[in-house]
């Protein structure tokens, strides 16, 4: 079937910069759904032009994620396709191509601003009270000009020609006309120094060149549409058709954060979800069934109904108890006892993890329920915390608190999670509150994993839980340590920016 004239083709182009988040999952649906009701293509694009924070692990995992939830993708940079390459680093000579086009057109021109000028700009735009953060100083320079700079070998930036006046006006699927005021909208920089292209220029350019035919993305995008909409005037090609989701929101009602709640795919599986209850209830959010009373269905079903005109301009709550309840339809009615049974044992037993584990616990049991009793936190979700078991006698629970907020923090500065970052994180945690490591950091941390003070070696039995768990492990743990408040919160600061936090420290009976 197609959809006007064109072959449906929509995609998803995540940034391989972090874990593979439940949004990019959502997005994936999303696209699919719409692609496969009107018989179209769902691409997988990898936008990793951000060298600095982009990393192969991160993109393989994107894979494992949406693999996982049992959605295809008909091209990819693991897949091929007849408009590859999919991944953004091996594109850069193409975005270079058009680049250079647009400042022989007349659209766009090389600005030679320093950091310490950008700076200056930045500074005085904002006294005047202006909301762009550059003044444009190099968009009108002589041809001359411009040679006499490229000759000395000034480095460069190739920025876009942003209309001075009037509004940007483009039509979203969701929300209808939307018009946006060019005045707000800097000349917005396509090549960056170093000849990589930012997200801007990449993504239209692949959109085109890849026939994407409706762009389905998340509402935090459409600020950058009216530079997109720009950029395909300029070069003469048709826009896409753009379709801004809602955000998925946590039961606060506040955007998601993994700061609060796990945000990783992998959470979900490693938690004992079903991927098709997850996948369910990804497709609850964004889109209405208003006059359906059923709200477990299987993806082929939403694919054969699924109608763009319902998709949703809000109240996309990401609400884990619904997931639970859902999970829980999909074990009573959809799940044959012989399936449930493989499920669990792939998620509790699989060969991968008992590798790791069992040389952990083989000379620590004498008999077989014993392995159940030393390591029931590896199976269990609800592991028992108290704030008894999370405070060494010599400390308040504040400082408790405090402590396991700064360690999970060390922890995010590394990709991997591994034995001897979770060793070296740990100790140095104890010299840096200047508490003992044995006595206070230890009983703390594996308090906060298994819910006891004993049981296999903790490090590792870290590294098999992965880095998903021991988050989401932290954070309940600090929650039932009464969270860290506002006050604590700025004294946390204050204690990173001058790198001593014995400070945070109150023994028991101390005042702060
Ligand atoms: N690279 C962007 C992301 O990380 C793509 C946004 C879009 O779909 O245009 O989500």
């Amino acid at each position: 079937m197609m959809y006007g004239m064109k072959k449906v083709r929509t995609r998803i182009a995540p940034s391989p910069t972090g874990d593979p988040h439940v949004g990019t999952a959502y997005m994936a649906i999303y696209n699919y759904l719409f692609a496969k009701h009107f018989g179209g293509d769902f691409l997988l694009r990898v936008e990793d032009t951000d060298q600095s924070r982009s990393a192969p692990e991160y993109e393989a995992n994107i894979y494992k994620a949406i693999e996982w939830l049992g959605i295809d993708w008909d091209e990819g940079p693991n897949r091929g396709g007849p408009f590859g390459p999919y991944r953004q680093s091996e594109r850069t000579e193409i975005y270079r191509e058009f680049a250079e086009k647009l400042i022989k057109e007349g659209h766009a021109y090389r600005c030679f601003a320093t950091a310490q000028e950008l700076e200056e700009m930045r500074l005085v735009l904002r006294q005047q009270g202006k909301r762009q953060g550059y003044d444009r100083r190099y968009r009108n320079l002589s041809e001359a000009e411009v040679k006499k700079r490229l000759d000395e070998g000034q480095p460069y930036v190739v920025r876009l020609k942003i209309p001075l006046t009037g509004n940007c006006e483009f039509n979203d699927g969701i929300k209808g006309p939307i018009s946006f005021p060019w005045q707000d909208v800097d000349d917005q920089i396509l090549l960056k120094s170093d000849g990589f292209p930012t997200y801007h220029l990449a993504n239209v350019v692949d959109d085109h060149l890849m026939e994407i035919t409706h762009v389905i993305r998340g509402e935090e995008w459409i600020s950058s549409t009216p530079k997109h909409v720009h950029l395909y005037n300029c070069f003469g090609w048709e826009a896409p058709e753009f379709y801004h989701m809602p955000l998925l929101l946590g039961s606060d009602g506040k955007k998601l954060s993994k700061r609060k709640n796990p945000t990783s795919v992998f959470y979900y599986r490693d938690s004992g979800f079903l991927k098709d209850a997850f996948v369910n209830f990804l497709t609850l959010m964004g889109y209405s069934r208003e006059g359906e009373e059923n709200e477990v269905y299987s993806l082929e079903t939403l694919i054969k109904e699924f109608d763009p005109a319902r998709l949703r301009k809000s109240g996309a709550i990401f609400d884990v108890r619904k997931l639970e309840w859902l999970n829980q339809q999909y074990l009573i009615n959809n799940i044959p006892q012989e399936r449930l049974w493989d499920e669990i044992k792939g998620w509790a037993f699989s060969d991968e993890k008992m590798r790791k584990l069992i040389p952990l616990v083989q000379s620590r049991i004498k008999t077989f329920p014993e392995f159940f009793e030393l390591c029931d936190f590896m199976f269990r979700t609800n592991i028992g915390l108290s704030e008894e078991l999370l405070t060494p006698k010599s400390l308040t629970v504040e400082s408790s608190a405090l402590l396991l907020q700064q360690m999970l923090a060390d922890f995010e500065a590394f990709t991997d999670w591994d034995r001897e970052m979770f060793e070296s994180t740990s100790k140095s945690i104890a010299e840096r509150f200047g508490v003992n490591h044995k006595k206070v950091v230890m009983p703390i941390f594996f308090a906060t994993i298994t819910g006891k003070h004993t049981g296999p070696p903790l490090f590792d039995s870290c590294a098999i839980l992965g880095r998903d768990i021991v988050r989401a492990r932290f954070l309940a743990a600090i929650n039932i340590l009464g969270g860290i408040s506002h006050k604590n919160q700025k004294r946390l600061e204050e204690a990173r920016a001058r790198n001593d936090f014995a400070s945070l420290i109150a023994k028991k009976g101390a005042t702060v």
